[in-house]
């Protein structure tokens, strides 16, 4: 890497009389910082001193990076004058600074990033800089700006990728009992009726029994024979959880976006109120006035308020591994264009659990977990299903698409078999949950603590209208038809409601 800065320095009194010192300090700073690695060569000039001004260059070659020593610079410079004439700093600018590397491949298509212009050519790229002040310095965006290039060059080579899937398990063919898609069947029955906005659904008693049903089979066939503890957390997820977990960044078109009421004063609303009495319509105009900006967004999977609830904290020896879910928070994503009936939807009924514990505890429970969704899937579903490694959702969410799961941490998909969608070659399956060991990663983030291990975590999203539309897929509509162990928790449907 090569980089060109150039500093100028405000000082709070005259200093062009100390030329010689200056350069000397210069040169000593230079010894300190710039010559201690043989791989660099850097050099330090002054460009100009005058009165109380000072600006110099700063070039240097190698892993060096003079933005790092800028802030250092500016404190000898303090200390030595400060105790020695009683000078001060005033101000610091980087006026300019250029950043010159290699890519390791050659971009696909021109792209910019925030504070800074950048030039391409070839392998080469260049960020240039300008007008840096000390609070930008102290921020450490520089590092995060040369990352943030090289990341979306390799996202340019990602997107071409194909997604990583490898076959773990699959089961027998079932032979479906028909053929239709079962939402499009469930509204013309009138189970089911689309919700007032998008990717919204009203479940009728029949459907709602169904997802009960569901609902009930994860927690008395899974989750409770497993030993995991329910617990309940807010719908509502603050931003500074998910710039933690990498959310923010990650999918920040999905987010169903959280705003406050800038005030209760009833003063304040009045003029909203008589606007929606005269208008009988939103005056969003006289709305907007009365709002915060977001500063939240709607639950988009439960671990992250999970994580969160650990943070700080040392969990006992005794309490590992942590098996907990909730079931309460209800996930609601922008799904945009990707919408289908009640299997991709904008808001949706999930349990998540939860397990943090020492690696071992983790891959030995990842076993038993398997044990039982097998055993719901194939005695109490019969379903049409197979198992696939996949890219770990964590770097789905980054945009990433292509991994080697290691098998240690990664994620796992379940896919069913959606008759409805055409032959089982050819056609895709439906995810209906999926099941992460995650490392180390969120512990980190979030500091959890163990007494004496080291804690690994992980989590698995069980879509109760995916594991309903999945069944119903392959099992239609007819209770009779449905498989014995299933009717053991649904045996009849609520009559429902007759419509003229
Ligand atoms: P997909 O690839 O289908 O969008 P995803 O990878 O975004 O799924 P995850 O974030 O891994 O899904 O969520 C885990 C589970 O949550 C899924 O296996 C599924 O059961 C459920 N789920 C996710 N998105 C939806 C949705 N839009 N509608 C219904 N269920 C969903
Ligand atoms: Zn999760
Ligand atoms: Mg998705």
């Amino acid at each position: 890497m090569e980089f060109d800065l150039k500093a100028r320095f405000s000082f709070s009194g005259e200093i062009s009389s100390k030329k010689d010192e200056i350069n000397k300090f210069l040169s000593h700073i230079s010894d300190q910082f710039l010559k201690n690695d043989e791989n660099n060569s850097s050099t330090i000039e002054i460009l100009k001193l005058e009165k109380s001004l000072l600006i110099f260059n700063i070039k240097s070659e190698g892993v060096f990076r003079p933005h790092s020593v800028i802030l250092q610079i500016k404190n000898y410079f303090s200390k030595e004058f400060g105790s020695k004439y009683h000078i001060g700093i005033r101000e610091i600018i980087v006026e300019s600074y250029q950043i010159s590397f290699e890519l390791e491949k050659e971009i696909l298509k021109k792209f910019s990033i925030p504070f800074a212009d950048l030039d391409f050519q070839g392998k080469q790229v260049k960020i240039n800089l300008k007008d840096l002040d000390e609070e930008f310095l102290k921020r450490n965006y520089i590092d995060r700006m040369i990352n943030r290039v090289k990341e979306k060059v390799e996202d340019q080579y990602y997107e071409g990728k194909g997604e990583f899937w490898k076959l773990i398990w699959k089961s027998d063919e079932k032979t479906p009992v028909w053929e239709k898609d079962p939402t499009v069947e469930m509204v013309r029955l009138e189970w089911l009726k689309q919700g007032p906005t998008k990717g919204k659904w009203f479940f009728r008693p029949q459907a709602a029994a169904i997802m009960e049903a569901m609902e009930k089979i994860a927690i008395k066939e899974i989750l409770q024979p497993l030993g995991f503890q329910e617990v309940i957390e807010s719908h509502i997820v603050p931003f500074d959880i998910w710039l933690k977990t990498g959310h923010l960044e990650g999918m920040p078109g999905e987010f169903y976006y959280v705003s406050e009421p800038a005030t209760r004063d009833v003063e304040k609303w009045e003029r909203f109120v008589d606007l929606t009495k005269i208008t009988k319509t939103v005056p969003f105009d006289e709305l907007k006035e009365n709002l915060s900006i977001p500063s939240a967004g709607i639950c988009y999977a439960q671990c992250p308020m999970i994580y969160w609830s650990f943070k700080g904290k040392t969990i006992a020896e005794e309490s590992l591994p942590i098996l907990i879910y909730d079931k309460t928070a209800i996930s609601n994503r922008y799904e945009s264009g990707g919408r289908h009936g009640i299997e991709r939807v904008d808001e949706f009924h999930r349990i998540e659990p939860v397990y943090i514990g020492t690696k071992e505890q983790l891959l030995k429970l990842r076993e038993k977990m398997l044990e039982r969704y097998k055993h719901v899937f194939n005695n109490i579903f019969d379903l049409e299903w197979r198992m696939a490694w996949v890219t770990p959702w964590y770097m789905q969410q980054a945009g990433k698409t292509h991994d080697e799961s290691t098998q240690e941490t990664g994620t796992i998909d379940f896919e069913a078999y959606m008759p409805y969608r055409g032959n089982r070659a050819d056609s895709e399956w439906l995810e209906f949950q999926n099941l992460s060991i995650l490392g180390e990663k969120y512990i980190k983030v979030f500091t959890i603590k163990a007494q004496k291990s080291d804690l690994w975590s992980g989590c698995s999203g069980i879509g109760l209208e995916r594991w309903t539309t999945a069944f119903l897929a392959q099992k239609g509509l007819d209770p009779d038809k449905w498989p014995d162990g299933f009717k053991k928790y649904l045996g009849n449907l609520p009559e429902g409601i007759r419509f003229l």
